[in-house]
């Protein structure tokens, strides 16, 4: 049996494997969640399949003119992508002006979130050019932590988790952006989340769910993972009645300053 062209994609391997884990963590319920990846190039075989029936992309993105997105199609599970990421996922070439993209195999349908990914891909291009990978999904207790009315205020909500654990801290010095309440699948939350991962590789989407950017999509999930532990503690903690106070404030700030990290996190972080 031939094996299908999607296949030539080294990618196709941490597809499989991060897939297979958002499905084990229970994050990426039903067909909940997607994640795309951004390529410079293709192997021949697949530049070979390009079709001719460009789509147009709602918000332009010249930054990518020329590059290829593999991104998850619409309505597909984690745990289906898992078994068989060629069905799973779509790749497409987008045009040299960012004005469309067109189908190369794989998947055709993808999420309907696809115009958010170019945006946001179209921002980590400008500003972490080395971040290729984009994860969406819907880790429960970080989405509990949304609805806590302390942490209306972004800020507080950073600060107070990330001092939940001191590797988590030290991984996420520019502690995260968290969104208000938008549409689901809407471009205004794609556009938003453009903008803010220019500032940090996590944004929190409030009652929705997360996203992280990363090198890799392996990466992306660590960053997730990392994150979501210090909900974990924080979750924990309340449940059996106490009240957490964090690491102290001067631990902390000794911890990210022998890191060299102190001025990112002090950037954003509350008084
Ligand atoms: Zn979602």
């Amino acid at each position: 049996m031939t094996q299908h062209p999607l296949y030539e994609l080294p990618a196709m391997e941490e597809i499989r494997r991060v897939a297979s884990w958002l499905a084990r963590l229970g994050w990426s319920e039903g067909s909940g969640g997607n994640f795309s990846v951004r390529l410079d190039t293709l192997p021949e075989a697949l530049t070979a399949l390009a079709g001719d029936k460009p789509v147009p992309v709602p918000v332009a993105v010249p930054a990518l003119g020329g590059c290829y997105l593999l991104v998850t199609g619409t309505g597909t599970r984690a745990r289906d992508i898992a078994e068989a990421p060629h069905e799973g996922l779509g790749l497409f070439r987008i045009a040299p002006d960012g004005q469309s993209t067109t189908f190369i195999c794989g998947n055709d349908r993808p999420t309907s979130e696809m115009p958010s990914h170019l945006a946001i891909h179209a921002a980590l291009h400008e500003t972490r050019p080395d971040h290729r990978a984009i994860v969406h999904t819907h880790p429960p207790r970080l989405i509990a932590a949304t609805h806590v009315p302390e942490f209306e205020d972004p800020a507080v909500m950073a600060d107070v988790l990330l001092r939940m654990q001191s590797e988590a801290l030290l991984h996420l010095p520019d502690g995260f952006a968290v969104l208000p309440y938008h549409l689901p699948g809407s471009l205004e939350l794609g556009l938003a989340s453009a903008e803010a991962v220019r500032r940090c590789e996590v944004v929190v989407w409030r009652y929705h769910g997360a996203l992280a950017t990363g090198r890799s999509l392996d990466a992306a999930l660590d960053t997730l993972e990392d994150l979501d532990k210090t909900a974990e503690i924080y979750w924990t903690l309340r449940s059996a009645g106490v009240e957490p106070a964090g690491i102290p404030a001067e631990a902390a700030e000794q911890a990210l300053r022998a890191f060299g990290r102190w001025e990112r996190y002090a950037r954003w972080r509350k008084g």
